[in-house]
C-alpha cells in the first residue's frame, strides 16, 4: 500500500516534470524555429559578417560603398541543376564572388541549405526563385527571376501566368515591407532564349524591374543577347524605368559565374545588395569594371533635366586585357564611338541632354583565342566561358 502511494506520487511528480520538460522543450523548438525563419525571410543573414574579398572600387565614389561581385541566376538540385547548394558555394567563392542569388524553378527549398553554404563559404545568400511557366504560345508565359523573395517555399507555380504571379508577389512584398523587410525585385529571364524557354512577346508590360538583358548561355553580342538589349532601350524609350542585369543560368558547378553583375552597396549583406538593385546601381561584365557618373550621380540615378542642355559624362573602363572598343548610348542609339587599344580608359563625353534621355555605357574587348562576343548556345555551352571580354553599365536618366 506504501509502495502504491510512493508510486503514485512519483508518477504524478513525473508527469508534472514530463510536461515541465515537454512545455521546455516546445520553448526551446519555437525559439529556434523563430530564428531559422528570420534567414527563411530572405534576409540572407544580414546580421553575419560575411569576410567578402572583391571590392570592385571605382576612382572617385568608391569611398563609404561597396561594389561587390554576383549571379542571381543559378540552379541547383533542388530543381534543374546538378550541384548542391555546398558545391554551387564553393565555385562561386572561388571564382571570385560575393553573392549569388539561389533561382531553382518554382522553389526555394534550397534555402536553409544555401544559408549554411553561403556562411561557411563567406558568399551572401539571396533567396529568390525563377518563376517557370515554359508555353510560350498565351500571353503571361516565360521564365523570370524573383530576388530577394521573401515569400514560401510553395509560393510560385507552373500554372500561373506571369502577371497573376507578380501581383501576388507584390502584394506579398508590401506586407513584409510593413513588418521592415527589403525589397523584392523581378527581373525577366533570357527573354530571347530559344522556345520553350523565351518570354511572351505580349507579355513585355509586366510590373518587371528589369531584365536579364546578358545571359551567360548567350554571348554579349549572339542574337539573344542583341535582342534583349534592343527590347530593353525600346521599353525605356518608351518611359519605363527597367535596370539590365547579367548573370549565368547556371546549371552545374563547373560553369563558371559569367556574366556577372557588379552592384554598389553600403551594407554586405543581401538587403544591401537589393537594394543596390533596386536603384540600378550596377553593371553586367565577364571581366571589365566600368564607372559611369555625373558629378555625384551614378549608373542606375535619374537626374532632372532643365530643357536642353550639354550634359558632361565621367567614364573609366579598366581590364587585365586590353580593350577594344567603347561605345556611349544614348536612347538606344550609338552616339559615340571611342576606339581603344589599351587596358584602361578615363575620359568625358559631353552629351546634348532633354528630359526622357537616358545614356548607358558598353565596353568591348578583342576577340581570338577562341574567344567570340557572338557565342550561342552550343553542346558544351560555350558562352559561359568562351565570351570575349564585354561590360554594360546601366543607363543614367533623365526626367
Ligand atoms: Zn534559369
Amino acid at each position: 500500500m506504501k509502495t502504491l502511494v510512493l508510486y503514485l506520487f512519483m508518477k504524478k511528480q513525473l508527469l508534472k516534470f514530463g510536461a515541465m520538460t515537454f512545455t521546455f522543450v516546445i520553448v526551446c523548438f519555437s525559439v529556434f524555429t523563430l530564428s531559422a525563419c528570420r534567414n527563411k525571410d530572405g534576409s540572407g543573414g544580414d546580421d553575419f559578417d560575411f569576410d567578402l574579398e572583391h571590392y570592385w572600387g571605382n576612382d572617385g565614389y568608391s569611398n563609404g560603398f561597396f561594389w561587390l561581385a554576383g549571379d542571381v541566376h543559378t540552379h541547383s538540385i533542388h530543381s534543374d541543376g546538378t550541384g548542391t547548394m555546398f558545391e554551387n558555394f564553393a565555385a562561386a567563392r572561388a571564382a571570385g564572388l560575393d553573392y549569388i542569388g539561389i533561382a531553382d524553378h518554382n522553389t526555394a527549398s534550397g534555402w536553409q541549405d544555401a544559408v549554411i553554404a553561403g556562411r561557411y563559404h563567406n558568399v551572401i545568400p539571396i533567396r529568390g526563385i525563377e518563376h517557370t511557366r515554359t508555353l510560350n504560345t498565351i500571353r503571361g508565359t516565360g521564365h523570370a527571376i524573383f530576388m530577394n523573395a521573401t515569400v514560401g517555399d510553395n509560393f510560385f507555380s507552373p500554372d500561373t501566368t506571369i502577371h497573376e504571379q507578380i501581383a501576388a508577389f507584390r502584394a506579398a512584398q508590401s506586407i513584409n515591407q510593413s513588418i521592415n523587410q527589403s525589397t523584392g525585385l523581378v527581373y525577366i529571364a533570357h527573354p530571347f532564349a530559344l522556345w520553350p524557354i523565351r518570354w511572351c512577346p505580349d507579355s513585355f508590360d509586366a510590373d518587371v524591374n528589369g531584365i536579364e538583358v546578358w545571359c551567360g548561355i548567350y554571348g554579349p553580342r549572339n542574337i539573344a543577347t542583341v535582342r534583349a538589349f534592343r527590347k530593353w532601350d525600346e521599353l525605356n524609350n518608351q518611359g519605363r524605368r527597367l535596370y539590365g542585369i547579367a548573370a549565368s543560368d547556371k546549371h552545374s558547378p563547373d560553369r563558371g559565374n559569367a556574366p556577372r553583375t557588379i552592384v554598389r552597396t553600403t551594407e554586405r549583406n543581401a538587403k544591401g545588395i537589393a537594394d543596390g538593385y533596386r536603384r540600378g546601381h550596377m553593371f553586367g561584365t565577364n571581366g571589365p569594371k566600368l564607372g559611369f557618373q555625373v558629378g555625384s550621380n551614378i549608373m542606375g540615378d535619374t537626374i532632372s533635366a532643365n530643357g536642353t542642355q550639354l550634359v558632361n559624362f565621367e567614364i573609366s573602363a579598366e581590364y587585365t586585357e586590353n580593350l577594344s572598343k567603347l561605345f556611349v548610348i544614348k536612347n538606344g542609339e550609338v552616339v559615340e564611338t571611342i576606339e581603344l587599344n589599351s587596358k584602361s580608359f578615363d575620359g568625358n563625353v559631353e552629351l546634348e541632354i532633354s528630359a526622357g534621355d537616358f545614356v548607358r555605357i558598353e565596353v568591348e574587348g578583342f576577340e581570338g583565342n577562341g574567344k567570340r562576343l557572338d557565342q550561342g548556345l552550343t553542346i558544351n555551352n560555350l558562352a559561359f566561358f568562351n565570351s570575349a571580354p564585354f561590360a554594360f553599365t546601366n543607363p543614367i536618366f533623365f526626367d
